[in-house]
């Protein structure tokens, strides 16, 4: 569906943004590469928020894929990513990705494509969020109401620089807010009631 002018979401746990040939966070399963594809084109440049590997599975083959700046050993490697996540190298994990060649990170305050790089740790560390057009795409620095009563309390490796990043999410006042998992998007001063 298309949020606004060229802005694409394809609807997924985690969402999808698409805006022109750039991507962010494929998602998963890995078959929705296809999907994606048949949307942004034969030459994807994706951009991802985070190195979980739910978010980087339907990474197509031969895209340019971009690493938050400090996870991009995590993103290319799936033994790290495992390693990191799980704290060990788990053949069985649900969610694993493959190994995946970077053509570069992305550090806060950058701009790529038609996106802003906005900075939003917490849920990892490098965590960041993707701005264009006033639709912020914030991936897992916040948690739909599903998540929360799914695992009780969100993933989170650094609380304090979560809570600072939701003080950004509401600073930035987004015309539109599509987090990775959960509501579609949420409103205009919806938020500060979250
Ligand atoms: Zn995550």
């Amino acid at each position: 569906m298309e949020i606004k002018n060229g802005v694409r979401l394809l609807r997924g746990s985690p969402n999808t943004l698409i805006v022109g040939n750039y991507v962010v966070d494929p998602g998963q399963p890995e078959d929705r590469a296809g999907e994606i594809l048949s949307i942004a084109g034969r030459s994807p440049v994706v951009l991802l928020t985070h190195f979980h590997a739910d978010h980087l599975t339907a990474t197509p083959n031969g895209a340019e894929v971009y690493a938050p700046w400090g996870e991009e050993l995590f993103v290319a490697s799936v033994r790290a990513r495992l390693f990191f996540t799980h704290g060990v190298y788990v053949e069985g994990a649900v969610y694993k990705g493959s190994d995946i060649q970077l053509s570069g990170v992305v550090k806060p305050g950058e701009k790529i494509g038609p996106f802003e790089v906005v900075a939003l740790p917490g849920h990892t560390f490098g965590h960041v969020g993707y701005y264009t057009e006033g639709v912020l795409y914030a991936g897992d620095a916040l948690f739909g109401e599903k998540v929360l009563e799914k695992y009780g309390v969100p993933y989170l490796m650094d609380v304090d620089m979560f809570l600072s990043s939701l003080d950004k999410i509401i600073e930035l006042d987004p015309e539109t807010l599509v987090i990775g998992h959960g509501p579609l998007r949420v409103a205009r001063g919806e938020l500060r009631n979250w």
